[in-house]
């Protein structure tokens, strides 16, 4: 599985979520303390924050510490809403940058940790030929591209995720369904089938597994939907 991070709250630099804490995204991609499935997560990575509304986003296919960009852009990225997200591409994926998260659409980011059978997606997503379709033919494009088709027809991000995950499980009942969406005010994320941790500060950290080592790191259960705004931090089972 792939690693993520997220972080809303006061404006914080990209540098946060990658290289700031001991065991940040950077560390991760070669020394994951908990990743199950893959060793390293060397096939690529991403990054987005959010310039007023707009998101901006930046990914390639090569590993994040082989971009002598990276440091530089991180310091400089600062926004109240953080996404990143390092890859372990599941054998028979393409490595290519429409298949790296995070994937975008509209005011939204989205990363997914985890694997999933396309043909559990087939009936979510939209066919060949539509333009809005998947843009890579790696799963969590297709899973992207599910999730924004329901964002765009007007459901909030918890409907959206909740009614994705539920089809996509039951099409493939072995699927791990990770998926880390920020819509620039707020933030949701889905575990089902890895970890999910956060950190409660002046704000939320979001990661598939600690930053660091600071106490208050706290696991999000299985099959669960964490929703962050302004107002708070929300987790509830999706059933
Ligand atoms: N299945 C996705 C990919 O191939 C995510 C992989 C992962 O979580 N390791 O990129």
């Amino acid at each position: 599985m792939c690693r993520h991070a997220a972080w809303l709250g006061p404006a914080r630099p990209l540098t946060t979520l990658i290289s700031d804490p001991e065991h940040g995204l950077l560390r991760q991609s070669y020394a994951p303390r908990m990743q199950r499935y893959g060793m390293v997560n060397a096939d690529g990575f991403g990054f987005g924050w959010y310039d007023g509304d707009r998101p901006v986003r930046y990914r390639r296919t090569v590993p994040i510490w082989a971009d002598a960009n990276v440091p530089g852009l991180a310091a400089a990225a600062r926004s109240s809403c953080l996404i990143a997200a390092v890859r372990s591409a599941t054998a028979g994926m393409p490595i290519e940058e429409t298949a790296t998260a995070p994937f975008a659409d509209g005011p939204w980011l989205l990363s997914h940790n985890g694997r999933v059978r396309r043909e559990a997606l087939r009936p979510i997503v939209a066919g060949p030929g539509d333009a809005r379709g998947p843009e890579s033919i790696c799963d969590s494009a297709w899973l992207a591209s599910a999730v924004f088709t329901r964002l765009r027809a007007g459901l909030a991000l918890a409907g959206a995720l909740t009614a994705v995950v539920r089809a996509a499980a039951e099409g493939d009942p072995e699927a791990r369904l990770n998926l880390l969406v920020t819509a620039g005010s707020h933030l949701a994320a889905v575990a089902w089938g890895d970890t999910l941790f956060t950190h409660l500060e002046e704000g939320v950290l979001v990661a598939s597994e600690p930053l660091d080592d600071r106490p208050g790191w706290r696991p999000v259960p299985g099959r669960s939907l964490l929703l962050a705004s302004p107002d708070g931090v929300s987790v509830t089972p999706i059933d």
